[in-house]
């Protein structure tokens, strides 16, 4: 399986096999993270999930994200939950919005203070 690194501008191309014994190889990656990148995307994906809740009263609405990367075929459960959710004032960035969403375990956090 062909990917693309994205820990870091240089992009690498990775080339992902997994051999019948179930060992994972992995080339084409300049440095070790490409490396448990490619192994840990082809096992279990994962991504960080950015996104917006409503605040009561506002129209502005509170950028949140989850606080570590959850499974990606978690990510439209996720985003569902934060549109759902409505938070009342005051909220600091670090706060906890959505306490572990999504069944995923991991909580989604304010990024700003408002
Ligand atoms: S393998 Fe290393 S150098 Fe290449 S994109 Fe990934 S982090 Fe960057």
């Amino acid at each position: 399986m062909k990917m693309i690194c994205i820990n870091c501008p240089k992009g690498c191309e990775l080339d992902v096999e997994k051999s019948s014994d179930g060992k994972v190889s992995v080339t084409g990656n300049a440095c070790p993270r490409g490396e448990e990148y490619g192994k840990a995307e082809l096992v279990n994906p994962t991504r960080m999930v950015t996104g917006l809740v409503r605040v009561a009263g506002m129209r502005k609405p509170l950028p949140v994200k989850t606080r570590t990367a959850i499974p990606k075929d978690k990510i439209d459960a996720v985003l569902f939950a934060m549109h759902q959710t409505t938070v009342q004032l005051p909220v600091k960035i670090g706060d906890v919005i959505i306490p572990g969403v999504a069944e995923t375990g991991v909580d989604v956090v304010a990024t700003a203070n408002m």
